[in-house]
């Protein structure tokens, strides 16, 4: 949607290892696309940087076209790189394919390359490219641990050959991946490792667990990049009080801004989703229902509540959609998949596990109920199906699936441990799914207790503290009671036209940046 342009333009490229939708891992691939699109609405020239990984489905980029053939170093040797230009999702992008094995395999992470070392080749490979075709962007904006080279690169080698007038702004979506890395590693890419082995460049001075013989990439991105951004108000506040960066954060003050993230409203948007088989708004959420019958039947779940009041004999459908890992409160999903089921309610995982333990332990809760093997119709084939039980456990990832979920949901929990920002509360928000959270990090920026009168204007969920399941029953309980409580058919229908009208998308946010960029780019004419 093209809204009000921006005065001044800029040229801004991002140099990321993720892009919704074709190479998304986590909330990095969204914020990346949403970011990008919200800068070209406002008049500014963008363009994205993305290893073309093996398993991107190329059908998915529009106008793919050879772009440039050049050299780029790693350990060494100059390895023939091919430049592409592609259309994602209408935003520009250019892909960067080594004639090496880096970024082969069935997956965006996980390969059988080193990682690390793929990435610093990668970083240096934008910044070669950018060499090579004369390209001087405005600002240079990466993103996390992967790209935290990149700085290092510029300043005190592509500074001195030809690039000038490029700025770098590093965006931390999470501060507990670090890029640790010997001397050796970074040498790698050409730079001197050793130079960057003090407290004032990259050696790993983590408070906690820290190794003196190595470096921390993310430290050095920070020290190097004109300007730091985390991804909630709270989170920053949070990693200046305590975690493994706050001493480099603290000495980096100045220049370390805290920026929630916005939804790409795009992508996300009950009113157009292709994957919804029916479409609502704030003004008209009929089609909500509709879903939720749709996902319900899909998934072999009852959809009446038979021993319920009249007015809400719908049962409550709960969802929770997140890559299994420990941050994002193992033990309070499991806990969930008891209590709510306790409440009778539903409540649905999607859940990609992140190691063998984990997917063993929620294969168990899956095994505690019958499983009849075959998909209903209605849904992805892979989806594992329990239709004797009430609850459901989706082992996998599914963009199309967490769409449907989403847009089905009464409520959507997110019970993280700690959560920089956080996706799915506002993902669900705009699809009509009240949040249940933990008050932590992103999440405490964005939901407000619907029973804390103190700021009633702004309540749009139900919040708990504690890491324990008390905490966390406390807030199902109370949100069941509203759902089953309300004294008018319509009152939970109200929360819900709420929350779907409450702007978290880049809109509200992308100009945050905007003033982040105009504060440090340059003007050589
Ligand atoms: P993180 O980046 O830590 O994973 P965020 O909340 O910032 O968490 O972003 C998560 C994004 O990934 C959201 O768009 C969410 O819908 C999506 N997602 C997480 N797990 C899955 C899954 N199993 N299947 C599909 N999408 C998922």
């Amino acid at each position: 949607v093209d809204g009000e342009k921006d005065s001044d333009p800029m040229h801004i490229v991002h140099v990321t290892a993720e892009m919704a939708p074709i190479a998304k891992v986590g909330g990095l691939g969204d914020v990346v696309t949403g970011l990008a699109r919200a800068c070209l609405s406002r008049g500014h020239k963008v363009d994205i940087m993305l290893p073309l990984y093996e398993c991107i489905q190329k059908q998915q980029i529009n106008e793919l076209a050879l772009l440039t053939t050049y050299n780029s170093y790693h350990d060494g040797n100059w390895v023939p790189t091919n430049a592409y230009t592609g259309l994602v999702s209408g935003i520009p992008v250019i892909f960067i394919e080594p004639s090496n094995q880096f970024f082969k395999g069935q997956n965006v992470y996980g390969g059988s390359y080193n990682e690390l070392e793929a990435y610093l080749f990668f970083s240096r490979a934008c910044l070669e490219w950018m060499q090579v075709t004369g390209t001087q962007p405005d600002i240079i904006h990466i993103h996390e641990w992967q790209m935290s080279g990149l700085p290092l690169l510029y300043w005190d080698m592509y500074h001195y050959l030809s690039l000038q007038k490029p700025r770098i702004v590093l965006t931390i979506h999470n501060m507990e991946h670090y890029g640790e890395c010997t001397q050796e590693q970074l040498s790698k890419c050409g730079l001197d490792g050793s130079i960057y082995a003090t407290v004032e460049k990259a050696i790993d001075d983590r408070t906690i667990g820290h190794n003196p013989e190595r470096l921390c990439l993310l430290k050095g991105g920070i020290v190097y990049s004109n300007a730091v951004v985390t991804v909630s108000p709270t989170y920053l506040q949070e990693t200046l009080c305590s975690g493994w960066l706050t001493s480099t954060l603290i000495r980096n003050r100045d220049k370390y801004f805290g920026i929630l993230n916005g939804i790409d409203t795009t992508m996300w948007n009950p009113a157009t989703d292709v994957f919804l088989p029916a479409k609502f708004s704030a003004q008209i959420t009929e089609g909500k229902e509709i879903c939720k019958l749709f996902v319900q039947r899909g998934l072999g779940l009852v959809s009446e509540d038979i021993s319920a009041s009249r007015i809400t004999r719908r049962v409550p459908l709960v969802v929770c959609i997140t890559r299994l890992v420990a941050q994002k409160g193992l033990h309070l999903i499991t806990h969930a998949i008891k209590h709510v089921e306790e409440l009778g309610g539903q409540l649905v995982v999607l859940g990609k596990a992140s190691n063998g333990r984990v997917e063993r332990e929620f294969e168990a809760l899956a095994d505690m109920v019958k499983y009849l093997g075959t998909p209903k119709k209605y849904l992805p084939e892979s989806v594992h199906v329990f239709p004797d039980s009430e609850k459901v456990v989706a082992r996998q990832t599914s963009e199309e699936l967490s769409h449907m979920l989403y847009a089905a949901a009464d409520m959507v929990l997110v019970p993280s441990i700690y959560e920089p920002c956080g996706l799915a509360q506002m993902i669900g928000m705009r699809y009509g799914a009240v949040p249940i959270v933990r008050k932590t990090g992103g999440l405490a920026d964005t939901v407000f207790d619907m029973d804390d009168q103190s700021h009633a204007e702004m309540a749009n969920g139900f919040v708990f503290e504690g890491i324990d399941e008390g905490s966390l029953n406390w807030a199902l309980d109370r949100a069941f009671s509203h759902y089953r409580e309300m004294n008018e058919p319509n009152e939970w229908n109200d929360i819900v036209r709420k929350i779907m009208e409450i702007d978290n998308s880049w809109n509200n946010t992308a100009g945050k940046y905007i003033d982040v960029y105009s504060s440090i780019r340059v003007r050589l004419d």
